[in-house]
């Protein structure tokens, strides 16, 4: 009898147990399952969206194309692809090398910033009578921008350096002696003028690094290119042209700038090279209307030797 009892309580446990073992598994496998299907199908859903961006990013390329501004070069990138293009590429910072080539700029030269903001670029300066007010309606509307300095220039006027350095705005390379011609010139002679020009900002702003380099003329070679990079600097081209060079009027300089600036657009204009009151007019006008619409920022600005302790730890290669 007791033999009986014991084998009936060993097998009421067994069943229990099984039975248990059963339910809990079947409790904890059961939303398993289901649970996994509305993940992966959110997850599908969500690798779907950028399948119709990526074949709705040619269009407003295609829609850019229509109207035949004489004063502007279309934007490489719409504005979503730019903002894809974030992720991607490195700002340069600290201890970073330049940033990536565009693949559509003349030469791999940047049109646009990679990012959302919006860079205004003054070329031709620094100039006594303009950049001062440049920088004053900058300064009034709390925009920063990228200066591209003539070496010749910055070695003129150092205090208009420090002041550009001062205010928070980029510093670039535009040649020493305004060359249209410098990119086929022999890579000697082109690392010379780029070299001496840095040189030159860098004596105005000690420990100013010059990450941006502009061909004058948009007269941009491989080989510009290529020593630009050796020397650790990326080549800026731009996407909105509104000619100020050529004195067009404020009006229209500001009409252009409004009604072609895009999302990450790279925006050429002139504080120096000659007359540029209409630029400043201009720049009057269309400030506010642009920094209502877009983030307006400098280009991140040039590469800090990065120190630790006071000791200068190597760069990558490629940075000078
Ligand atoms: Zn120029």
């Amino acid at each position: 009898m007791d033999a009986v009892r014991g084998w009936r309580a060993v097998l009421a446990l067994l069943v229990t147990a099984l039975l248990g073992a059963y339910v809990i598994g079947h409790m904890i496998g059961r939303p398993g399952v289901p649970a996994e299907n509305p993940d992966r199908a959110a997850a599908s859903r969500a690798d779907s969206p950028p399948a119709p961006d990526a074949s709705a990013g040619p269009t407003p390329d295609a829609s850019a194309g229509p109207v035949e501004p004489p004063v502007r070069e279309a934007v490489a990138n719409p504005a979503g692809r730019a903002g894809s293009e974030v992720v991607q590429q490195p700002f340069i910072a600290p201890g970073r090398p330049p940033l990536p080539r565009s693949p559509t700029g003349p030469s791999g030269s940047r049109r646009t910033t990679g990012a959302g903001y919006v860079a205004l670029t003054f070329d031709d300066g620094p100039d006594p009578r303009y950049t001062p007010r440049v920088l004053e309606l900058l300064r009034e509307h709390e925009v920063k921008a990228t200066f591209c300095v003539v070496g010749q220039l910055a070695e003129a006027y150092p205090d208009l350096i420090r002041a550009i350095a001062a205010d928070g705005h980029t510093l670039c390379n535009h040649s020493w002696d305004h060359d249209i011609g410098l990119g086929s010139r022999s890579v000697r002679e082109i690392r010379q003028n780029l070299t001496r020009t840095n040189q030159a900002i860098e004596a105005a702003v000690p420990g100013v690094r010059v990450s941006y380099y502009r061909q004058p003329g948009g007269a941009w070679t491989d080989r510009v290119v290529d020593v630009a990079e050796e020397l650790g600097m990326s080549s800026l081209h731009w996407a909105v042209d509104p000619q100020d060079w050529a004195r067009p009027g404020a009006d229209v300089i500001a009409a252009v700038v409004t009604e072609w600036t895009t999302d990450g657009a790279i925006v050429l204009l002139h504080d120096g090279g000659g007359e540029r009151q209409g630029t400043v007019n201009a720049l009057r006008d269309f400030l506010p209307v642009l920094a209502a619409r877009y983030h307006l920022d400098a280009l991140p600005p040039g590469i800090e030797l990065p120190r630790r302790h006071g000791v200068e730890l190597p760069l990558n290669p490629g940075q000078v």
